[in-house]
């Protein structure tokens, strides 16, 4: 090993710590809520270049657009191989809210009361704003305990890209991945899950204290009180 694991670039905002200089520098964007790097494309900005070097590969190329297909398919395989019944696409009215809608790319429903919304997060969905995905997925929660105020929503927020633990790239077969989603899912669907919850699978997170904690939980825009509702899986 050439470079060795030594980090010194402290954040003085958090516990995290960098082998570079420049990696603490876009850390710190983050807690200031600060997205430097703009894209020529579309209204998105980063706090990261890299980031935003892989979005425009993804969102604005045809070979980007087919690749995110190709993985929901696999998604799609994976599911039924594990015998898990599931809607695509599913469409989710937002009467209350002024007839707006979202689009969940996996619904899976359950016999005891619990739906499923599966998400299959391409690069952790680093190109989006957290503050709308937390509003989402309790709009999507309210949309459905309008209908039926007993049902439990669970979220799953699956990567199948890229991640890092304690900022170090960790690989992790796609395979493997399907294995723990499918397992998670045949958990909710036999335990239910609370009221409103979220897992995170296969984020970049980090070690605090023994536990794996969320990188996104840095991210001065994810809301205090939404963390007690989620949940981490990762390796
Ligand atoms: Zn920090
Ligand atoms: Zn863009």
């Amino acid at each position: 090993m050439i470079h060795s694991l030594e980090r010194p670039f402290m954040c003085t905002q958090c516990p995290k710590t960098f082998q570079r200089s420049f990696q603490l520098k876009y850390h710190g964007f983050m807690h200031n809520a600060h997205r430097p790097f703009q894209c020529q494309q579309c209204e998105a900005a980063f706090y990261d270049p890299k980031v935003l070097r892989n979005h425009t590969a993804r969102v604005h190329t045809s070979l980007g657009q087919k690749k995110l297909k190709q993985k929901e398919n696999q998604l799609a395989e994976a599911l039924s191989r594990n015998a898990i019944s599931f809607q695509r696409e599913k469409r989710i009215e937002f009467a209350h809210l002024g007839g707006t809608y979202a689009r969940i790319d996996f619904f899976i429903e359950t016999s005891n009361g619990t739906v499923i919304c599966l998400e299959n997060d391409e690069s952790a969905h680093k190109d989006r704003f957290v503050s709308c995905e937390l509003k989402r997925m309790l709009d999507v929660a309210s949309a459905f305990k309008m209908i039926d105020a007993s049902k439990s929503v669970h979220w799953i927020r699956f990567n199948c890209d890229a991640f890092s633990i304690d900022g170090l790239r960790y690989k992790m077969s796609l395979l493997d991945r399907y294995a723990a989603l499918c397992k998670h899912i045949a958990n909710v669907q036999q335990h239910g899950s609370s009221d409103f919850s979220v897992t995170y699978m296969f984020y970049d997170c980090g070690y605090t204290n023994n536990q794996l904690v969320l990188d996104l939980f840095d991210d001065l825009n994810f809301d205090e009180n939404f963390k007690k509702f989620v949940r981490v899986i990762g390796p």
